[in-house]
C-alpha cells in the first residue's frame, strides 16, 4: 500500500519539481536504507544555535569530531539556528547577529569546509518555518513540554515561568530543521537525543498519514516504501555529554561554564585550574570518576590512552598526584587541541574574514534552498495543500 502511495507521490512531486528533483526524489525513496540523493550520498543535517560568540569543547566532543569525520562521506548540511537563538535573546538582535557570525567562522577554524559541506542560515530558509507549523499538529502539546531536553533548559537557564510561547516551540522547528534535509543522520550531544526522538515521531507519523506508510512499516524502510522523510538517527559523539567546568551536568554556551575553541592558552589554564573536585591532597585516593578524570578521558585519553590510564591509577590510588599536577597536564593537552584552530579563528578576525563567512552563507542559503523547497514541494502534494505553487507579484 506504502509503495502504491509512494509511486503517487512521485508522480505528483514529478510534476511539480521538474526532471532534476523527480531523480532525486526517486532515488531518494529507492536505494537502500541509508537514503542517497543525487550527490550519491546519504545526507547528515545538524547545528548550532547562535546564543554566544562561539563553540565551545562540549560541542568539539560531542558533535563537531563527529561532522569532521564524516564530510566526506555524506552530504553535509551544518545548520546556525539564529531564529531560536532568538528564544532566549530576542532583546538583543545584534548580538545574535554576531554570535552567527562568530559560530562560522568556529566552524572554519575547526575544519569544516564550505566546498564539502552546506552551512545553513536558518532564517534564511523559508520552507523551514513553514514545514514547522505542518509539523506542530502532529506532535500532541503536552509530549512537547514533557520534553526532557526543554525540562532541563527551563531550570538551568533559569528561565521560569516568563520564557516566550516560542520556546518550546523551537523544538517543533528543530524537527522541521531536520527533516527539511531528509537527512539520515544527525551527529548530537546526548542532550539533544530527546529532540531527535521527537523527529523520529513526527517523520514516521507524516509519513504514515500522508504517504500511506503502514504502521507496521520499519522506520529503516520508511523512505522504501513511499515515505517523503527517511527516518533520521542521532549519532552521539565521542563524548556523549562533557560536564561544564563548574560541575554541572553539561557544558553550555549559555551557563558561563564553558571552555570556548576561542579561549586563548592562558585563559584555557585558568578555567581548568578553576575545577574543585574536594581532594585534599596528592596522597588521598581520589574518585576516578569526578569532573577532572572525566576531563582527563575526554583529552588525554584520546591522545595519549596509556597516560590516561596512569593518571586515573595513581589517582584512584593517591599514588602521590595532586590535583595542581593533573590540571597542568590536562591544560596543555587541551591547548594542544585548540591552538590550531584558535589561530585559524584569529585569522578570520579581520574584514576579509567576515566578507568570506558571509560569502560562505550565501552560497549555502543558495544550496539549502534547493533542497529544503523540495521536501516542502514534496511534503506539501502529501499533505494535499499543493494549489497554485508559490506565486509571487
Ligand atoms: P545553549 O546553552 O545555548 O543551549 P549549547 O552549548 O547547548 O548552547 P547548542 O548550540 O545548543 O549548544 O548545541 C549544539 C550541539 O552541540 C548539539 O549537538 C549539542 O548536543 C552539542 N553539545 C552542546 N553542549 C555539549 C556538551 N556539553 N557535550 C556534548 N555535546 C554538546
Ligand atoms: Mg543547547
Amino acid at each position: 500500500m506504502g509503495g502504491v502511495c509512494g509511486e503517487r507521490l512521485r508522480k505528483a512531486a514529478a510534476r511539480t519539481l521538474g526532471p532534476m528533483s523527480i531523480h532525486e526524489a526517486d532515488k531518494a525513496s529507492t536505494s537502500g536504507s541509508l537514503t542517497t540523493h543525487s550527490s550519491g550520498k546519504p545526507r547528515i543535517l545538524t547545528g548550532d544555535t547562535p546564543t554566544n560568540t562561539g563553540l565551545h569543547l562540549g560541542h568539539y566532543v560531542g558533535s563537531l569530531e563527529n561532522r569532521l569525520a564524516l564530510q566526506d562521506q555524506y552530504d553535509c548540511y551544518f545548520l546556525i539556528a539564529n531564529v531560536h537563538a532568538f528564544t532566549t535573546l530576542a532583546e538583543k538582535p545584534e548580538q545574535i547577529r554576531a554570535n552567527t557570525i562568530g559560530i562560522v567562522k568556529d566552524w572554519l577554524a575547526v575544519g569544516l569546509d564550505p566546498e564539502r559541506a552546506t552551512f545553513v542560515l536558518q532564517s534564511e530558509i523559508p520552507a523551514i518555518a513553514e514545514l514547522t507549523f505542518f509539523f506542530a499538529m502532529l506532535i500532541p502539546f503536552n509530549k512537547v513540554m514533557r520534553n526532557p531536553t526543554l525540562k532541563t533548559e527551563i531550570e538551568t537557564k533559569g528561565l521560569g515561568e516568563t520564557y516566550p510561547f516560542g520556546f518550546p516551540m523551537y523544538a517543533v522547528g528543530q524537527c522541521a530543521d531536520i527533516l527539511a534535509f531528509r537527512p539520515d543522520l544527525v551527529p548530537v550531544g546526548e542532550d539533544q537525543e530527546a529532540h531527535i526522538e521527537m523527529c523520529r515521531d513526527v517523520a514516521l507519523k507524516f509519513n504514515q498519514l500522508y504517504c500511506g506508510v503502514n504502521n507496521r512499516t520499519p522506520p529503516e524502510r520508511h523512505h522504501l516504501e513511499g515515505g517523503v522523510f527517511p527516518i533520521p538517527r542521532a549519532k552521539i559523539g565521542r563524548v556523549a555529554r562533557l560536564v561544564g567546568i563548574d560541575g554541572t551536568n553539561k557544558m553550555s554556551k549559555s551557563l558561563n561554564n564553558a571552555i570556548f575553541l576561542y579561549d586563548s592558552a592562558k585563559d584555557v589554564q585558568k578555567k581548568i585550574n578553576k575545577i574543585t573536585t574536594g581532594r585534599q591532597s596528592p596522597t588521598e585516593p581520589g574518585d576516578i570518576n569526578n569532573i577532572l578524570m572525566q576531563y582527563v578521558d575526554a583529552f588525554i585519553a584520546s591522545t595519549d590512552p596509556a597516560r590516561a590510564a596512569e593518571i586515573k591509577r595513581r589517582y584512584g590510588a593517591g599514588d602521590n598526584l595532586g590535583d595542581g599536577h593533573v590540571k597542568q597536564e590536562l591544560g596543555e593537552a587541551i591547548n594542544a587541541l585548540i591552538e590550531p584552530m584558535r589561530l585559524r579563528r584569529e585569522k578570520l578576525e579581520t574584514p576579509a574574514g567576515e566578507a568570506m563567512v558571509l560569502d560562505v552563507i550565501a552560497r549555502g542559503v543558495k544550496k539549502a534552498n534547493v533542497v529544503a523547497e523540495e521536501t516542502l514541494a514534496l511534503a506539501k502534494k502529501a499533505m494535499r495543500v499543493e494549489f497554485a505553487g508559490r506565486v509571487v507579484g
